[in-house]
């Protein structure tokens, strides 16, 4: 069995002022993979340190992985310290610096020489790309340990082995998520057995009441089954750990079952993307869908028609943006808006039934909310109202979600909206 270690790279770690969440998330996931996991080591940011931890872990481990100090500031020195220590020079990677101007370019922010420095990567590593943020992470395959290392405790590591050396960088979202889509498939190489993973995504109950009802499912080793929260919804990771891909289907397979039994309609697929439930409940029913939107300005179309097959059930769109289109398109009547606002409960049944009627569809959503912060009204930015109809039945939401952050309220909306299309047809 192939044998790891953890390094963890942060002085904030060692002042005790964040909780070493990486080193529990790797050890819980490796574990699941069949790799052994032997010492978690945590060091400040400090390059020598860095560099005796380092090479006495590359003498005893067949893998080590370090997290942190990938980032643009001078304390950020793992990259430098490991290629220095393997003997491996740092070069630009292209996509890596094409990725980083890429994402300041989006975010209309100057991309400055430190974060360029993010796209050097030591010579003949595998670039892990990091899609959420600038630092990539790096996989690097080395034949043998340096000769300075060979001295060291070679207490467990498989003798004549490849090492591994994998770099994350220290932010959990940007972790896990390296970790789960690219590494993962990598390491798995390197593991006797297999692991196969599904997720069970669910939708209006938070991340904590899913866990508390889930609770019973939360320690086992097993599959294991791990709660994690997206924006807007929650998911639970099943993990199963088997000798062969059929036996580790089985066995989620198995577990995910009792799981939808307890979550009920919460749990709106395994693995599936909210939109496509919708899609392929709407073409097995045989109904069409309009939409009129407000605050999220056509992002429920979008993610609709990004599917194949959405013409099919997908019609009508309606951006309906200011009070007078609302009007004129959706037939919302000037005493709703004048004594409910644009942004309320009546308003957006009205929306969602002039929809109805105008695009003679057989279901029509609707969604209006403050995206933002407004000067002209006293509604707090986060307050979103929803609603679903065929006509007879109605299923109408009010959120609030207290944040004034307009990417985020959009992206909450649009999520609710596609699952109250779906409530309405389950
Ligand atoms: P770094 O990659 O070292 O610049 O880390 C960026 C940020 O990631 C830090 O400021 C922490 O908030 C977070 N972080 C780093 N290491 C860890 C860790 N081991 N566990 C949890 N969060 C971490
Ligand atoms: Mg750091």
């Amino acid at each position: 069995m192939q044998v790891c270690e953890i390094i963890n790279v942060g002085t904030e770690l060692l002042l005790g002022e964040i909780l070493n969440t990486n080193a529990q998330f790797l050890c819980r996931e490796l574990a699941a993979m069949g790799i052994s996991v032997q010492r978690v080591n945590t060091v400040g940011d400090n390059p020598q340190r860095l560099r005796e931890d380092f090479m006495l872990a590359l003498g005893r481990s067949d893998i080590v992985i370090l997290t942190g100090g990938l980032g643009p500031t001078q304390d950020d020195l793992t990259k430098e310290v490991v290629a220095e220590a393997l003997g491996l020079l740092l070069q630009e990677d292209a996509k890596q610096m094409q990725c980083i101007e890429d994402f300041f370019r989006v975010r209309c922010q100057p991309c400055v020489q430190s974060n360029r420095k993010q796209a050097m990567v030591p010579q003949g590593c595998t670039v892990l790309y990091n899609e959420n943020g600038t630092a990539p992470g790096i996989y690097i395959e080395t034949l043998q340990a340096p000769p300075h290392a060979g001295e060291l405790a070679r207490d467990c590591a498989t003798e004549g082995a490849t090492k591994i050396v994998v770099l994350l960088p220290g932010p959990p979202r940007e972790l896990q998520h390296m970790f789960a889509n690219m590494l993962a498939p990598m390491l798995q190489q390197c593991s006797d057995g297999v692991i196969v993973s599904h997720h069970l995504r669910t939708m209006g109950i938070g991340e904590g009441r899913m866990a508390e009802l889930c609770d019973s499912f939360l320690s086992s080793t097993n599959p294991t089954v791990a709660p994690y929260a997206k924006e807007g919804e929650a998911y639970l990771r099943i993990s199963a750990a088997a000798a062969t891909q059929a036996q580790a289907e089985d066995m989620c397979d198995c577990t995910i079952k009792k799981l939808q039994h307890v979550l009920g309609n919460y749990a709106y697929s395994v693995d599936k993307p909210l939109e496509q439930v919708v899609l392929e409940l709407l073409h097995a029913q045989h109904k069409t869908l309009a939409i009129a939107e407000s605050c999220t300005g056509g992002s429920i179309c979008k993610r609709l028609t990004d599917l194949p097959g959405a013409s099919q059930v997908f019609g009508w769109g309606f951006i309906t943006y200011a009070n007078e289109a609302k009007q004129n398109l959706l037939n919302v009547s000037c005493e709703t808006i004048s004594r409910f606002g644009a942004v309320s409960a009546e308003c957006a049944q009205e929306m969602a039934l002039g929809a109805l009627v105008r695009s003679g569809a057989s279901l029509a959503l609707a969604v209006t909310g403050m995206a933002s912060p407004a000067d002209d009204t006293d509604k707090p930015a986060g307050l979103i109202f929803l609603h679903a109809t065929d006509g007879s039945q109605h299923k109408s939401l009010k959120l609030e979600t207290g944040r004034s952050d307009r990417a985020y309220n959009r992206s909450v909306a649009t999520k609710h909206a596609l699952d109250l299309v779906r409530q309405l047809m389950i």
